[in-house]
């Protein structure tokens, strides 16, 4: 059979080489590729293949010996062309048990070599600017707390000092933009240094309780003071002294308490914290944060752990935030060896869980023999860590005109107007929150006068808060 240029193949014009030989090596046939690859004109008819891959293809006895590689693919082949310049080929060989003759379908993969190259040269080109950015940002917000100590420094020192009222109360509000500053290059020195992968635990001996009291401590007046409840369970099982960072431990249990804290404004937070597992002198935690918050779109909830990210603009603007805390806390929890989950529902609440792998200390083994001790939690919660009653109760708050509902929007109000007494605006509106939400279900002569009563405190407004309060508390 000998087949030349006047073939009338569909695989004439394939983009991959086709050569056809018969039993003793001799190509009756090279499609257009094969002959433009290996720069042959009509002469490859009547080549060898082993002249084409002297590497693979041998002649032994002027018998040929292939079958071991017919059907397989055959990578890294060596093409040689005529003027015996090589390349790199995949390859594939089949026979035909009619005609006796072997079809080799081969790939050039140099140029496919030299873009996976190519990718790997871009990809380490962008780790290295990554790196040197990380660098360059926790450079920087290093840099930043000097001045931003300083001025805390001296507005120490200035407070010492008899002030009169309006001083003091501009001084209060410069200390607190400083700290939420120092909040903000605190978060972002973490992030760069994670991203970096230069973060490092720094596990030590303490005691869990305690660190639970801080953590509390930290939180209980914000909370209860939004007329929220607060509570906190440990499972006797975990034991008084464990080995972990506790740092950061504290670091992401403050971060889901003061998000749980932002965005919770009727209801309840709770905080549990147990024991699920244990090998050796190894023991995992179980930490789970509760709220009966606006909860979190079902799709939104991916965005959630990626750095920078918040749920809508609209969020960010009103509760502020750089959109760090949750990824730090993500990466935190995975170096301690766990993971981090939420579940939430729009209006109803949100349940953020974490697992930590911590060290037993020496000596405490004794406490962790108890029975029941290894029982697994998953499941052993509610979606929102609140029992049938509670929700029912909760329900209650929410719903326009109900005993709860009422006395607890008259309770908020008169917290409210205290605020615009004290012409602490800001804490003011975190109120008006509270009273929009249980406002929700009201007629519209109710919702108007809310309005009018939000706009009014936006605007510091106390004329008009007075009037809006007077009318809302008759129609109430
Ligand atoms: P930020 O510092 O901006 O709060 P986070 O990473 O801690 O950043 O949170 C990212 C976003 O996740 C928040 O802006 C908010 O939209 C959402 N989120 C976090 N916790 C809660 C919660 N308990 N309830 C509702 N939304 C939440």
């Amino acid at each position: 059979m000998e087949l030349g240029k006047e073939c009338i193949f569909p695989i004439e014009d394939a983009l991959e080489m086709i050569l056809m030989f018969d039993q003793t090596g001799k190509i009756s046939y090279a499609n257009n590729a094969a002959r433009q690859k290996l720069e042959y004109d009509n002469d490859l008819c009547g080549k060898n293949i082993c002249d084409i891959f002297p590497n693979e293809f041998r002649l032994a006895e002027e018998q040929f010996v292939l079958e071991d590689f017919v059907g397989s693919e055959l990578k890294n082949l060596v093409a040689y062309r005529k003027n015996l310049t090589c390349f790199p080929v995949e390859a594939k060989l089949l026979s035909d048990a009619d005609s006796e003759m072997y079809i080799c379908m081969a790939n050039d993969i140099l140029e496919k070599e030299f873009l996976n190259r190519e990718i790997d040269r871009i990809k380490q080109e962008a780790q290295d600017a990554m790196k040197v950015k990380s660098e360059f940002v926790a450079n920087v917000t290093h840099e930043l707390r000097t001045p931003v100590n300083g001025i805390l420094g001296n507005l120490r020192e200035l407070s010492e000092q008899e002030l009169d009222k309006a001083t003091v109360k501009s001084l209060n509000l410069i200390e607190r933009c400083c700290d939420d500053m120092n909040k903000i290059i605190n978060s972002i020195l973490d992030f760069s240094k994670l991203e970096a992968g230069k973060f490092s635990l720094e596990p030590r001996k303490f005691n869990f309780r305690n660190m639970m009291d801080y953590v509390k401590a930290n939180h209980i007046n914000k909370i209860t003071e939004k007329g929220l409840g607060f509570f906190v369970t440990i499972s006797p099982q975990i034991p008084e002294c464990i080995i972990a960072d506790e740092l950061r431990i504290v670091q992401i249990l403050n971060n889901l308490l003061s998000n749980a804290q932002k965005f919770t404004s009727v209801g309840k937070i709770t905080v549990e914290a147990v024991r699920t597992a244990q090998i050796n002198n190894r023991m995992e935690l179980f930490f789970i944060v509760s709220d009966t918050g606006i909860g979190i779109d079902e799709g939104d909830k991916d965005k959630l752990f990626q750095s920078f990210s918040q749920v809508d603009a609209s969020i960010s603007r009103k509760y502020g935030g750089t959109g760090l805390g949750l990824n730090i806390s993500k990466q935190l929890v995975e170096l301690m060896g766990g993971k981090i989950e939420v579940e939430s529902e729009k209006n109803k609440g949100s349940t953020f869980s974490f697992s930590i792998w911590v060290d037993i200390c020496e000596g405490e083994d004794a406490v962790l023999q108890q029975p029941n001790d290894e029982k697994r939690v998953t499941g052993a919660f509610s979606a929102m860590g609140v029992s049938p009653d509670e929700e029912e109760a909760l329900e209650d708050i929410r719903q326009y005109g109900t005993d709860a509902n009422l006395k607890n929007l008259k309770r908020t109000l008169s917290k409210l107007i205290l605020c615009v007494e004290m012409e602490n605006w800001e804490k003011a509106e975190m109120f008006m929150d509270t009273v929009k939400q249980l406002t929700n279900e009201a007629p519209k002569e109710i919702k108007r006068t809310v309005l009018r009563l939000k706009m009014a405190i936006q605007k510091e407004n106390y004329d008009k808060v007075d009037a809006e309060f007077k009318e809302l508390n008759n129609l109430l």
